[in-house]
């Protein structure tokens, strides 16, 4: 049987233009990737008749329907009740969706509306394609032998996880995909999107793996991807790619692991070494980096936002003096910020923020976006400066914070500063 798919997104805001079709966009890129056959999208909107005949029609024309929209508790979610009356097949409820659902809501500690219990309603015969993240399951359902339909929540995220989760693997074992993808990820930080691209540009015309890159949070990303047959063989053609590219990053490229923190915390965790931070422009955003990966106790033991001088000098022994002279955005407050902090709470490494996020606050000498770093280790301390300009207070202080972890990443994994 060869397969065909139509995918059905089902809403009227997508009718109205008030949110993107983005869930087709993903669905169309995996169907291509697992090598199924795609030959029709439709949008239809809350509309049980017209719903209906979308259903009818897409059913003579393709043996895959994929759903997206329509299964939440509200009168106007009918993806369920109309499919099932498509094939006048009753609806039937599922007790341990129900536990589910009553579950959920009492994790979140939330009182459950009766018409919650809607999503345990199913066709008669239909099987439930779980919902790890959302209530609301999906179905899969052959109402006849050359038919199979999938349902999925209109959320991206929920659809996402529950394709990946169920509906891959069960198109898999059909024999239904023909192909599989692999891609790996490569994160970089210190160099700009365009410089990577122009040193690695020859790998982005090669067709299998494909080799893209991307902005990432003030940082770049290149993702490899390969199509084979087999997982494993996608591997092979990924890891000689992968080679190559980490070697032309260098220092650069920081792996697979998308933060800067989690790798930092690796690094630190296989060192058994310790960390401390002073913040003054970032105002606690690197201790909250940190300690956005699990386990960061282990390592990271704590910070001071030291945002006004008074705080600079009482609690990590900046020198008033020097303060006074050099101004508190200097080389020389970062390099005591930095030594202060890590003697005090008495930490391997210590590592000190000082800078001028903006919009106000510059001056010809020391504009909006200069920022200075410090970083006190075992082996001494180093502060140098970087430019952020006037790309917003936002940026400033997120691209600061992860060029501190960048620099202390580079010290752990290479034991110098590759800085300027
Ligand atoms: P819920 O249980 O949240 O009601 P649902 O299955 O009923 O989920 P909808 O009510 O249709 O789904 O959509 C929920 C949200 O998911 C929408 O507000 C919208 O933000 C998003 N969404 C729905 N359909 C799409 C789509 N095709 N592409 C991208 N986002 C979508
Ligand atoms: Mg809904």
């Amino acid at each position: 049987m060869t397969i065909a798919a139509e995918v059905i997104s089902v809403g009227t805001e997508l009718l109205l233009g008030d949110i993107l079709n983005s869930n087709a966009q993903y669905l169309a890129q995996e169907l291509a990737a697992l090598g199924i056959s795609h030959h029709y999208q439709t949008t239809v909107g809350d509309n049980p008749d017209r719903l209906q005949g979308v259903i009818q029609h897409a059913a003579s024309r393709a043996n895959l329907l994929i759903f997206t929209g329509g299964l939440g508790p509200t009168p106007d979610d009918l993806t369920t009740e109309t499919i099932a009356a498509a094939f006048n097949t009753g609806l039937i409820e599922h007790p341990h969706i129900v536990e589910d659902i009553t579950q959920k809501f009492a994790k979140r500690g939330r009182a459950m509306a009766a018409n919650n219990l809607k999503q345990a309603l199913q066709p008669i015969g239909a099987d439930i394609l779980p919902n790890r993240v959302g209530t609301a399951p999906g179905m899969i359902w052959q109402p006849n032998p050359d038919l199979l339909i999938l349902t999925f929540p209109g959320v991206p995220s929920e659809m996402k996880t529950m394709w990946r989760e169920t509906a891959v693997p069960l198109l898999q074992s059909k024999g239904w995909s023909t192909d599989t993808i692999v891609s790996r990820t490569l994160y970089f930080w210190g160099i700009a999107e365009s410089s990577l691209a122009e040193k690695v540009a020859p790998y982005f015309d090669s067709p299998n793996p494909t080799v893209a890159p991307y902005a990432n949070k003030g940082g770049v990303k290149l993702r490899i991807s390969a199509k084979a047959k087999t997982e494993a063989d996608a591997i092979a053609l990924i890891t000689p790619i992968e080679q190559q590219l980490r070697a032309i990053g260098g220092p650069d490229c920081y792996g697979t692991t998308p933060t800067l923190a989690e790798v930092v915390g690796k690094l630190l965790l296989s060192k058994k070494q310790t960390l401390s931070v002073a913040e003054s422009c970032t105002g606690g955003g690197l201790g909250q980096l940190l300690t956005e990966t699990p386990g960061s106790s282990t390592y990271f033991w704590g910070g001071i936002i030291a945002y006004d001088n008074s705080v600079k000098v009482r609690l990590l022994g900046v020198d008033s003096v020097v303060l006074e002279r050099e101004g508190a955005v200097s080389e020389a407050v970062a390099l005591q910020m930095a030594s202060g902090v890590r003697d005090r709470l008495g930490t391997d490494w210590g590592i000190s923020i000082t800078g001028i996020a903006g919009p106000g606050g510059g001056t010809d000498a020391k504009p909006v976006g200069l920022v200075y770093i410090g970083i006190a280790g075992p082996e001494g301390a180093i502060a140098f400066s970087t430019q952020y300009g006037d790309r917003g207070r936002f940026w400033v202080r997120q691209g600061s914070a992860n060029t501190a972890l960048d620099q202390l990443r580079r010290k752990l994994q290479y034991g110098e500063s590759t800085s300027g």
